[in-house]
């Protein structure tokens, strides 16, 4: 397989075979690099997606987000020929294993807070177990308030999202979950951090999608890992595939990142390679299914 002739790249100016729409946006050399790391040996790659935005697309709602059947045929068989695919999620793992599907996968729930392993068993973070009661109550005080301003509440247990994508007024749902939900939190010492169109309220414990990222890495005996993401928190993933591969010269890293006209600044700045949103994921997992099959 001749990756580089599959895919366009702006400085190359290369056509995409198929006259399809241009799916990667920057960084096809190094995309091409990686899938040459990947050849050989898919049993010692590791895969690691965000959920929504990167291999669901944005959705109204979250319980609106869905894999699409082609994406999901994919990640099958990747699940079946790499060494390792993990979700990375903001999400309940449990919640992001029931959006995604794929039987056997490890899945990272609450930015790194929980993981879900393949055999089922689910681990969160003791830390945060203490702060369950104190979310609890902030979603018991808040929600009438916030959803009379069009925020949709979404309980994750250790952390509570409040999204604002469909608020009539979205600049006033904004005050008003500052207000009700991000102030009295901070008040009590919880965290808040922004996504697109959503706040959320967690835990005040150190722990990313890069740690969780790290410490599978470390699990196994890998070669290669690819990250893909969209947001703020899976900078910390790139980082972690980056950190890894160069404290051993025969590893390989890549950070794709899903781009929209939402993808922040720092995003793009610490990806890789630039794909077009998700059908750009699904192109680069098309990539990397054929590389493993060529195995
Ligand atoms: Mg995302």
């Amino acid at each position: 397989v001749n990756a580089a002739a599959d895919f366009a790249d702006e400085d190359g100016g290369k056509l995409v075979r198929g006259g399809r729409a241009r799916l990667v946006l920057r960084g096809s050399d190094c995309l091409a690099a990686f899938l040459g790391a990947v050849r050989g040996a898919p049993r010692r790659t590791a895969l690691f997606c965000d959920v929504d935005g990167t291999v669901s697309p944005i959705a109204p709602t979250p319980a609106e987000a869905v894999v699409p059947a082609a994406t999901r045929t994919l990640l099958e068989h990747l699940m079946q020929a790499l060494g390792l695919v993990a979700f990375v999620s903001g999400r309940d793992a449990v919640t992001a294993r029931r959006l995604v599907g794929i039987d056997g996968a490890v899945y990272v729930g609450g930015h790194g807070l929980e993981v879900l392993t393949a055999d089922g068993r689910l681990g969160s973070d003791p830390r945060a177990e203490p702060y369950v009661p104190m979310m609890r109550d902030l979603l018991a005080r808040s929600r009438a308030g916030l959803g009379a301003a069009g925020v949709m509440l979404e309980d994750k247990r250790t952390i509570i999202g409040a999204h604002y994508r469909t608020a009539p007024d979205p600049a006033a749902a904004l005050t008003a979950i500052e207000e009700l939900l991000a102030g009295p939190a901070r008040a009590a010492g919880l965290r808040i951090a922004s996504g697109h169109f959503m706040v959320e309220v967690q835990p005040p414990i150190d722990v990313s999608k890069g740690d969780a990222v790290r410490r599978l890495l470390d699990e196994g005996d890998y070669r290669a890992a690819l990250f893909a993401g969209d947001d703020l928190t899976d900078r910390t993933g790139f980082s972690a595939v980056h950190g890894w591969a160069a404290e051993d010269g025969g590893r390989a890293a890549c950070a794709v990142a899903a781009i929209t006209e939402e993808t922040p600044d720092e995003v793009r700045r610490d990806g890789d390679v630039w794909v077009a949103a998700t059908p750009g994921v699904t192109f680069v997992l098309g990539l990397l299914a054929k590389e493993a099959a060529a195995d």
